[in-house]
């Protein structure tokens, strides 16, 4: 059979990290380039045949618009090449559920797309990034991958874009869990079982690029506070533009102190987009009487860094229709 060919793409992270003694906390995240971490790849006989290229080296904790736009470039130069049948992209793990969602909403699906990263850099004992590479580039060389969206794999697990959440800030145990879906499929360098289907098979993308982002911060909601935080988020400030929409972190169900929610209701009014999500790690927010009347959108199962991405993609696309909006946060 012939070997799967695939193109990664490098972005720096822990998995490209290195802390120079195997027993340190500390390590420097993007420290090893594409072309070494190949090398090494190649070593462990992958039935795969892998080509690489450096989009960044970073910490993704700096990874944005500045590095989505050449990656989400370079990916769909992939999906024309009939040289490549399926791409990894290695990435580190605080924003990847963040580049898996925005790259979700504007790729096809033509091939798959499986972002990978690791919780422990390249050289500590116990370092997960060659294994979770290898699974990933197991991931993206199967035929069945396609039509699912953009991937995410981490320890043995297969999560989409969609669900995939960062829960825990050390160890490679359920570092990610997928909510409100669980993992759609588990993986081993030598065996992929996938749950259920393709849901997407022969989809284009479904939003364009952005050209420009525009502004939407995200109010973290906490007892005691005042509605004074509405202006300093939304205002135009220190050169940066007016925000064009609001996602609220809120309390429970999407919930936030009676000031707040007020302030935001007048805002709406006048065409800033409200979305209301929580910041409950698992918190679903559906639509309650009261959204109409404050003209809010419900963020449903999407957490707050990605109702953001979602807000951004909608507008930068010219959906401003409160409906239009609900019903594309109702099926992300
Ligand atoms: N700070 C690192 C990053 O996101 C963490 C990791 O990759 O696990 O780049």
């Amino acid at each position: 059979m012939n070997k799967p060919r695939i193109l990664v793409l490098a972005t720096g992270g822990t998995i490209a990290g290195i802390a120079g003694d195997a027993m340190a906390h500390d390590y420097r995240a993007g420290q090893i380039g594409v072309e070494q971490w190949l090398a090494d790849a190649d070593r462990l006989g992958m039935a795969a045949r892998l080509t690489g290229r450096q989009i960044a080296n970073i910490d993704s904790k700096d990874i944005g618009p500045g590095v989505w736009e050449p990656l989400h470039r370079a990916i769909m130069q992939a999906m024309d090449d009939p040289e490549v049948d399926g791409i990894v992209v290695t990435h580190g793990t605080d924003t990847a559920e963040e580049t898996a969602f925005a790259l979700d909403l504007t790729l096809p699906v033509a091939k798959p797309v499986v972002l990978v990263g690791a919780m422990r850099p390249a050289d500590a004992v116990g370092s997960d990034g060659m294994r979770n590479f290898v699974n990933a580039v197991r991931v993206a060389g199967d035929g069945d991958a396609s039509g699912r969206g953009v991937l995410l794999v981490m320890g043995d697990r297969v999560l989409a874009a969609r669900d995939a959440r960062k829960v825990r800030t050390r160890g490679t145990d359920d570092a990610f869990r997928g909510f409100p879906r669980g993992g759609i499929a588990l993986v081993t360098p030598s065996a992929l079982e996938w749950f259920g289907s393709a849901w997407r098979t022969g989809e284009g993308a479904r939003f364009a690029f952005p050209q420009e982002w525009p502004r939407v911060p995200v109010l973290y909601a906490c007892a005691g506070l005042g509605p004074q935080i509405v202006s300093r988020l939304a205002d135009a400030r220190d050169g940066e533009p007016v925000a064009s929409g609001i996602v609220v972190a809120g309390v429970g169900e999407g919930n936030m102190p009676e000031g707040i929610e007020a302030e935001l209701a007048r805002r709406a009014e006048a065409g800033l987009i409200v979305v209301r999500a929580s910041r409950v790690d698992e918190g679903i927010v559906d639509r309650e009487p009261e959204d109409t009347a404050n003209r809010c959108v419900a963020a449903r199962a999407l957490n707050p860094q990605k109702a953001r991405i979602l807000l951004k993609v909608l507008l930068a696309n010219g959906v401003t229709d409160l409906a239009a909006i609900q019903a594309a946060f109702d099926n992300p």
